[in-house]
């Protein structure tokens, strides 16, 4: 008879480590086991050209509160980065080159419109479907049947396409309009703290320093390489398979992304509603870019609406004079950026003057256990799935940011999924 364990997670993300850290805490036995060679998920700390990278989630802030609280529990210092020098865009084929507020305050005005009344529909971010009824009529948009709807100018909605390019992550037909508004709600109503809690601060030994202060705070049995292939609950316990094991457990917490969750198999079979969202999944198939180049004598960013990489920016600076920059596509199959002379050419469509020198990339949307960037839900995802999917069915929880209540998408809604979790471990192991 093999060893029960009292909780098995499945998945070492962010949300995977976190409710493994917080069911250990008591005491209880637990297993994690996670398909990768390496923790972290959808964040991958690494070096390209001599330089610190994330090739997945990398930006941090203060008002990400369960990241931030981790951040401090673990005493990790974080960089800021500054505004960038110089900011273009473009409408139609013209090239338009301002300050980044100057840019802003032409994206404000579609923004704002976009967002109009979203007081009144998502009053509280962190709890989505507080107000439900009123949320449904965006919830039944996409982000590009809204913005059909605003009265705006060329500029005006060439730039609010590319804003909301660059944080959908997906063809803007099939992100949800909410996206938007909860991002906007959960950085307190605002443009521009919008733009800074996705895109300004970074941990100074990357995101793997706070992951392994996070697991490493409880002594967890921890397996890599092993994925879970089939999930059966049985009287009194749940049954694991693995391709080399069958394992057993009181408890079992399935943390892996929503896009990867079909390739389980789940005795009784999850419910209808859970199995439609698991169909429906999330819409991002989008891309992050790492481009080196010579020649730039600012910092600089860059947007363009339906570009392969349409939100571009100055990373880091080298010794040598050029930079590292980095870009966000709607769609990883659009360019791989490993092809220079495709990258140059795209480049010369958005920042002429440049030489592209080197470029990097990792394809989450063909990674088998990512299937996915960060979690952009697709319209109608709150009214019709995102409850049914947080819901525990009998000694199974399924967890991770793409079901978080507040930053869906973003690392701290994988750690906000993690405690929600391992507190509903503890509560289920003491009823
Ligand atoms: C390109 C990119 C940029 C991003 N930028 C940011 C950012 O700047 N800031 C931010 O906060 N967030 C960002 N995100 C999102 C953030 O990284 C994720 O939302 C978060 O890390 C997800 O954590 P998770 O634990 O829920 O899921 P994951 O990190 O995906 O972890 C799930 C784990 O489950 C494992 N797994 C899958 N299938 C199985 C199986 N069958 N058996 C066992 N294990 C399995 C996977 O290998 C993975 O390790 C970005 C993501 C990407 C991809």
């Amino acid at each position: 008879m093999p060893e029960t364990y009292d909780l098995i997670v499945v998945g070492g993300g962010f949300a995977g480590v976190t409710c493994a850290r917080e069911a250990a805490r008591d005491g209880s036995s637990v297993l994690l086991l996670e398909a990768r060679n390496r923790l972290g998920g959808r964040t991958w700390t690494s070096t390209w050209r001599d330089q610190q990278i994330e090739y997945g989630g990398g930006w941090v802030h203060w008002h990400q509160p369960h990241t931030w609280a981790e951040i401090t529990r673990a005493g990790l210092a974080v960089d800021v980065h500054d505004e960038r020098a110089t900011t273009s865009w473009w409408v139609g084929d013209e090239r338009r080159t301002a300050t980044a507020s100057a840019r802003d305050a032409i994206v404000e005005r579609g923004w704002n419109a976009f967002l109009a009344g979203c007081d009144d529909y998502l009053p509280r971010p962190h709890d989505p479907l507080a107000r439900v009824e009123k949320l449904s009529t965006l919830d039944a948009l996409s982000a590009a049947d809204r913005i059909a709807q605003l009265t705006l100018s060329d500029e005006e909605r060439a730039v609010l396409v590319a804003e909301i390019e660059s944080l959908a992550s997906a063809p803007l037909d099939d992100a949800g309009a909410v996206a938007v508004a909860r991002w906007h709600q959960l950085s307190g109503g605002s443009l521009r703290l919008t733009q800074h809690t996705g895109g300004r601060v970074t941990l100074q030994r990357g995101t793997v320093a706070l992951l392994e202060a996070i697991h490493d705070e409880r002594r967890v049995e921890t397996r890599l390489s092993t994925p879970v292939t089939a999930i059966t609950q049985a009287s009194g316990h749940v049954v694991v398979d693995t391709a080399s094991d069958t394992l057993r457990a009181a408890r079992v917490v399935v943390a892996v992304p929503l896009n990867t969750l079909s390739a389980i198999t789940f005795d009784p079979p999850l419910p209808s509603a859970k199995q439609d969202a698991i169909e429906t999944g999330q819409a991002s198939r989008g891309s992050k870019v790492f481009i080196e180049v010579e020649g730039a004598t600012t910092t600089m960013n860059a947007i363009r609406a339906g570009h392969e990489f349409g939100y571009l920016a100055s990373e880091f600076d080298r010794p040598d004079g050029r930079q590292i920059l980095i870009g966000f596509g709607i769609d990883a199959g659009a360019i791989d950026v490993t092809d220079l002379t495709a990258t140059q050419n795209a480049l010369d469509r958005l920042i002429p003057g440049l030489r592209v020198v080197a470029a990097t990339q990792h394809d989450w949307i063909a990674d088998p256990y990512a299937r996915g960037t960060w979690a952009i839900h697709r319209p109608g995802w709150y009214t019709h799935h995102h409850a049914a999917m947080r819901r525990p069915e009998g000694r199974l929880l399924l967890a991770g940011s793409d079901l978080a209540n507040g930053w869906s998408g973003f690392i701290d809604g994988a750690i906000e999924s993690g405690l929600d979790a391992g507190r509903w471990v503890r509560s289920a192991a003491g009823a």
